[in-house]
């Protein structure tokens, strides 16, 4: 695994667990608190653009917002950078919010859309023309952006630079009110086309857009460019700290320069801190590909149980618990790592093991009929949810003369030390009694059909009654008894570790088997009244969390994860 941990020393940890990697956020944080710095307040945000559902990169980011406001007494703000009303859309809003519920955090009266502040935004850049510090420019993007030179070459400067104030005034008004065409002006600020920070060439604040949007609806046909309306919707709501990831720190300085033109007192400004991004092996994590392979259908959606989305992982089962324990694993650094697929594996492993009830299910089923159990008889068996705490919470499990056990579980066969089911062998049934098969029978093609085997009274509850030994414990379902239930199985996305290595061709590194479909499985009676979201451990075959689509009539599970890492023993799967 690649270290997550980054290299800052803290120079102050008090309170935080030291067994966890270094979170610096927090710890500055906790210094400049301890100093009184911006009067002891603390004020986050999380301020995700409506474009997309949130990953699980993302949770990175409401961990520490959320999380710096919980431990400083504090505030996170949930504000919406809508400010793009083409890609933007209200139903992201509403799934956005509730994964960040789920995720455990609480926003609470705080919630806000930079769309709120377009009035106020459109009001400072109206006294940044009145103050000679905006100006319209009338040329096309690519003119504009031909004329802003590089690194190596300064700038040139725009022809309308040195436009009045009475003539922009009257622009921009034109600009807003709605005659001109998209893309024939744009508002720039009026910064320094010699800078050598390419951010600072006259940065275009305002673009037409005849666009609808999901909460000005038509009202507005100048919409603020992210660099402008980020900073100032912080500076509106008196932000203290704004967090943002590293992509930012050559915004700084502009955005630094915006809250100058404006005027605001320096005590009152947001500091931007920037940390690295959390990013996985095997995984993607862009909402623009996200959005491609919802588009393009190698997914059923955003919250297709494969989408490293938190819609996605919690339809598979995973837990928020788990999400949290990870992001605190990871640490908050400046240096972009990834991290290793297996330690978000572990975590959903760890939680999942400590939290879910065990019970069993057949997943491809081998009819076994006991010949000397009575017909229509029925025994039930005490089987405790947790092996680990027999007195503990339990169910009956019912036992008669047909059931079902794993085809995988019966060799015809075996090679030595197989301690399953085969011919003349015994075999324990978890929790029931000990079976030993006597005959193989077979259809026309020569595959198995059935085993017909004896069961052994004597020793109800799994133990036999003269001591002799068992070796292999199988799991089953009573066929009458048993709950119908379609199983998808679901592996990595991607086969590759780094699959944007090479952008163009990411789609190639797609797992065709990222999902097993598999109807006829066969669920122990207890779970006839589970319903979506439920997870449990089937015995011996991994944790599973009954699907949101599922119904009385056509049971749908998930498997969330197997039980051990299959990945780190078969080493160049790819
Ligand atoms: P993407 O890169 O997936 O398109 P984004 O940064 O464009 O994401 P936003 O909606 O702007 O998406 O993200 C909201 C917040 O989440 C931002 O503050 C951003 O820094 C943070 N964030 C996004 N991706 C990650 C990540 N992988 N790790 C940590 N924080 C992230
Ligand atoms: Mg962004």
């Amino acid at each position: 695994m690649s270290d997550p941990v980054s290299k800052e020393v803290p120079t102050q940890r008090t309170e935080r667990d030291p067994d966890l990697p270094p979170n610096f956020v927090e710890d500055m944080v906790r210094e400049q608190v301890a100093q009184g710095r911006h009067g002891g307040r603390v004020v986050t945000r999380f301020p995700p653009e409506p474009n997309g559902y949130l990953h699980i990169g993302h949770a990175k980011s409401i961990c520490l917002n959320f999380g710096l406001a919980q431990k400083f007494d504090g505030q996170c703000n949930l504000r919406f950078d809508d400010t793009n009303p083409e890609t933007e859309d209200a139903d992201y809003v509403h799934a956005i919010k509730k994964d960040i519920q789920w995720l455990g955090f609480d926003w609470g009266k705080n919630e806000f859309y930079a769309s709120d502040y377009f009035q106020k935004l459109y009001e400072l850049a109206v006294q940044m023309i009145k103050d000679g510090k905006a100006y319209v420019d009338s040329r096309t993007t690519e003119e504009i952006r031909d004329t802003r030179g590089d690194y190596y070459k300064p700038g040139v400067e725009a022809p309308d630079r040195g436009r009045s104030v009475e003539e922009n005034l009257a622009l921009f008004e034109q600009m807003k009110g709605g005659t001109l065409p998209d893309g024939s002006h744009v508002l720039r600020a009026k910064g320094d086309m010699a800078s050598t920070d390419v951010k600072m060439r006259d940065p275009v604040m305002y673009r037409i857009r005849h666009a609808h949007h999901h909460r000005t609806g038509d009202t507005w046909c100048i919409y603020p460019l992210y660099d402008w309306a980020h900073g100032q919707s912080d500076y509106i709501e008196k932000v203290t700290h704004s967090i943002c990831s590293l992509e930012f720190v050559n915004h700084r300085p502009l955005y630094e320069w915006f809250l100058d033109q404006i005027g605001a007192p320096p005590g009152d400004r947001p500091e931007q801190t920037e940390f690295a991004k959390l990013n996985f092996t095997y995984t993607v994590l862009s909402k623009r590909r996200l959005l491609e392979l919802v588009k393009l259908k190698h997914v059923e959606g955003w919250d297709d149980p494969r989408m490293p989305t938190l819609s996605g992982l919690r339809r598979r089962g995973v837990t928020p618990e788990a999400l949290r324990t990870l992001c605190d694993r990871v640490g908050v650094s400046t240096r972009d790592s990834v991290v290793d697929i297996s330690l978000l594996e572990h975590a959903i492993r760890e939680d999942l093991n400590a939290t879910s009830p065990r019970v069993m299910a057949v997943l491809r089923p081998l009819k076994v009929t006991l010949q000397n159990f009575p017909e229509n008889e029925v025994i039930e068996f005490d089987a405790p949810f947790d092996p680990e705490k027999p007195e503990g919470p339990s169910r009956k499990i019912p036992l008669s003369r047909v059931l079902y056990i794993e085809q995988e579980d019966f060799m015809e066969t075996p090679p030595k030390k197989f301690f399953r089911l085969a011919p003349g062998q015994e075999v324990r049934l978890r929790y029931a009694c000990i079976i030993k098969c006597i005959e193989v029978k077979k259809a026309a093609d020569g595959s198995i059909e059935e085993l017909v085997c004896e069961w052994d009274p004597a020793s109800r509850g799994g133990t036999p009654a003269d001591g002799r030994k068992i070796k292999g414990t199988l799991h089953w379902v009573s066929a009458t008894h048993a709950v119908d239930a379609t199983v998808r199985l679901y592996d990595r996305l991607f086969l590759a570790e780094n699959p944007l290595k090479d952008k163009d061709t990411y789609l190639e590194h797609l797992n065709p088997n990222s999902v097993e479909v598999l109807s006829g499985c066969k669920l122990e009676p207890s779970l006839a009244e589970a319903k979506a979201g439920q997870r449990v451990q089937f015995e011996r075959l991994g944790y599973f969390c009954e699907d949101a689509s599922t119904t009385a009539a056509a049971r749908v599970w998930n498997r969330t994860i197997t039980l051990k890492d299959t990945w780190a023993k078969v080493a160049g799967k790819e």
